[in-house]
């Protein structure tokens, strides 16, 4: 939007006659869910402490101030007031200016130190430099996803700019609808695992919660009905996005291939993680030699269209709807979104996945809301009798299983998925080698997982409050315990791990339904002193489960490239198989019904998704029974209406 429109909206004006006359406005314009205040004189909201709130209040909208690109320092000066502002062991290892909004990201090992106690050195690069100044993470792992995020949302900028501005005049129309209601509907999801999008209709408004893939399978939501997108893709007005793994991510690029523009709401770890994610979903479908659904530039339209939120913090997403996110416990930047519509008429709450307990990653779920007519809820492991054992029995279990293996001379093999079981997996391992309760061995990190992890080390704010402490406080990260080595050299490197000494090795994919584990496993097959441990559930038709269910004959396909392609080979199983329960991502039955019980307030009523037919017909019973509010299990293209009878 240019100044000339903003003008026109009289918002500039409209704030000038708010703050007192020593302040100039010189523009306004709207970025997505921001108020973007333009300013010649930065310092003088500094010595009007509380102003920028006042404007908040009157003007009910999330405020940034800006200086005035005319009053800005050149980039060289800019850069050495920062070096002079802050501290060297901040550790700044990237600053980049961006001219168009006056933005300025400075990238340090320690952002702490950038920002200054009560973010004074932040205020004072922003006054003294001119530049909108923030602060990044340099994760202490170097994570390439992390990076080419960043360098590909600093590369698109202009366009990004762009994309923003007409988000937030979409988010700050004026409200048309003569009928409000509140409905969702399950394109998918219901009575199955896998393909989460649900759609939530106002009257005014429809956001598209999740887009998923089913694992094992080429079902996809239902996107081609009257309130999908295929149709017209302008049905839609915003996708919220719970967290990345594929089954609530995979089909959102789709949605841009199909012409939909508008924004996908998730958490920063969300983004990255849901990066690495769509990337290798596409990876893997070209190695598998199926053809996508979309392509790596619609991967691209989804994170240029991105809006990150914070956990707890509250965002005007549309005229009639504000949305918080808050943790969910299940993968790192996973959220609980509470939907705040009508101005408090009607509050609705999806759970996404989730995991009540705390975890060595991770702080419990949030169950506490605002409000809650509704609740769509995760039922995975709802049914009567799904029972884990609790993290405590399985964290000695695999210690066990590490101690006799070692005893024998043997390596653990664990296949984990990447993201979320590795990390926690990790966490375990480390604190029994400090504590002296398992030998300190090397634990080879082979997949995705190295990547995930830095993804991790990037992100402490959103760790189990322990974790975040000992990184902030003590400066000591679990994640980079010397014993943790990066699978890099491919098989060469396996080979030389196979012929060493003791070693536990972490290895995607989770299932053995490919990855470098079926490497793994034709080299440590005929090992009758080493341990193949599952800490993960295995599907039914996985090699995993073939494994679990006691077939010690297994055809292992190795994907080498060259003359006749992939080949198949049998190996004899010799090794251990040890399966441990309780280190889920999932809340059991148990955890689940006191997510629901424990809630405040008690929902008005529960719409129980994501599990096995049984497991939600069995789950929404039991919440009827226990919490004594009104629950069930529709099927997927069914609607359930959860605004209250006026
Ligand atoms: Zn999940």
């Amino acid at each position: 939007m240019s100044a000339t429109q903003s003008r026109q909206d009289g918002l500039a004006d409209e704030i000038s006659r708010i703050v007192p006359p020593e302040i100039e406005i010189s523009d306004a314009v709207y970025e997505g869910p921001e108020l973007v205040v333009y300013t010649t004189t930065p310092e003088k909201f500094g010595d009007n402490p509380g102003i920028i709130r006042e404007i908040a209040v009157q003007l009910e909208k999330q405020i940034t101030i800006r200086p005035d690109p005319d009053i800005r320092a050149s980039e060289s000066d800019a850069e050495a007031i920062i070096q002079q502002l802050v501290p060297e062991q901040a550790g700044i290892t990237n600053i980049d200016f961006h001219p168009e909004t006056s933005e300025l990201f400075i990238e340090a090992e320690r952002p702490g130190m950038v920002i200054g106690r009560g973010a004074t050195t932040l205020q004072q690069i922003t006054t003294k430099t001119g530049w909108d100044a923030e602060v990044l993470r340099t994760p202490p792992l170097e994570s390439s996803t992390v990076r080419s995020v960043r360098d590909f949302l600093t590369y698109e900028r202009e366009e990004r700019r762009d994309v923003l501005q007409r988000i937030g005049r979409q988010i700050h129309r004026p409200s048309t609808a003569s009928e409000r209601y509140v409905r969702v509907t399950a394109l998918g999801c219901a009575h199955e695992v896998g393909r989460a999008a649900f759609v939530l209709d106002t009257g005014e408004t429809r956001i598209l919660v999740d887009c998923g893939d089913k694992p094992g399978s080429d079902d996809t939501p239902y996107l081609q009905v009257p309130e999908g997108i295929t149709a017209d893709a302008h049905t839609i007005d915003a996708v919220v996005l719970t967290h990345a793994h594929l089954d609530h991510s995979a089909l959102l690029p789709l949605l841009y291939k199909y012409g939909y523009d508008g924004p996908v709401y998730c958490t920063q770890p969300t983004r990255d993680l849901m990066g690495l994610l769509l990337l290798d979903y596409l990876k893997v479908a070209g190695k598998q030699g199926r053809t996508p659904p979309y392509e790596s530039r619609d991967v691209k339209e989804a994170l240029k269209h991105t809006i990150t939120l914070d956990y707890d913090t509250i965002t005007e997403i549309a005229p009639d709807i504000r949305i918080t996110m808050k943790n969910a416990g299940h993968v790192l930047g996973s959220a609980v979104t509470h939907f705040n519509i009508n101005d408090g008429e009607t509050g609705m709450v999806f759970s996404g996945d989730i995991h009540y307990e705390d975890t060595k990653l991770f702080n419990g779920a949030v169950n506490q809301f605002p409000s809650a007519d509704g609740l769509i809820m995760e039922s995975t492991y709802g049914g009567d009798n799904d029972t884990q054992a609790d993290q405590a029995t399985a964290e000695e279990e695999l210690k066990r299983i590490i101690n006799e293996t070692y005893q024998q001379g043997g390596k653990v093999l664990i296949p984990a998925f990447a993201v979320g079981r590795s990390q926690e997996i990790m966490l375990v391992l480390e604190e029994a080698m400090r504590n002296g309760d398992i030998p300190e061995i090397p634990v080879h990190l082979d997949g995705m997982i190295w990547e995930a992890t830095a993804i991790h080390t990037a992100y402490p704010e959103y760790l189990r409050d322990e974790v975040r402490e000992r990184i902030f406080q003590h400066g000591d990260n679990p994640f980079l315990h010397p014993s943790f080595n990066h699978i890099d050299g491919g098989d060469d490197e396996r080979q030389r791990v196979v012929d060493g000494g003791p070693a536990i090795i972490l290895t995607t994919s989770g299932m053995m339904t490919g990855g470098p584990i079926m490497s793994w496993i034709r080299y440590l097959a005929a090992d009758p002193a080493s341990t193949l441990a599952f800490v993960g559930y295995q599907a039914d038709g996985t090699l995993g489960r073939q494994i679990q269910r006691g077939e010690r004959e297994i055809e292992v396909e190795t994907l080498q490239s060259g003359r006749g392609g992939a080949q198949r080979v049998t190996v004899e199983l010799n090794m251990g198989v040890e399966t441990v329960n309780g280190f889920s991502g999932h809340a059991d039955r148990a955890g689940l019904m006191n997510f629901v019980s424990g809630m405040a307030p008690k929902p008005g009523k529960v719409m129980c998704v994501h599990g096995d037919p049984g497991s939600v017909t069995e789950f929404s019973r039991a919440i009827r029974q226990e919490v004594g509010v009104p629950a069930e299990a529709p099927r997927n293209l069914e609607t359930v209406r959860f605004d209250r009878p006026k």
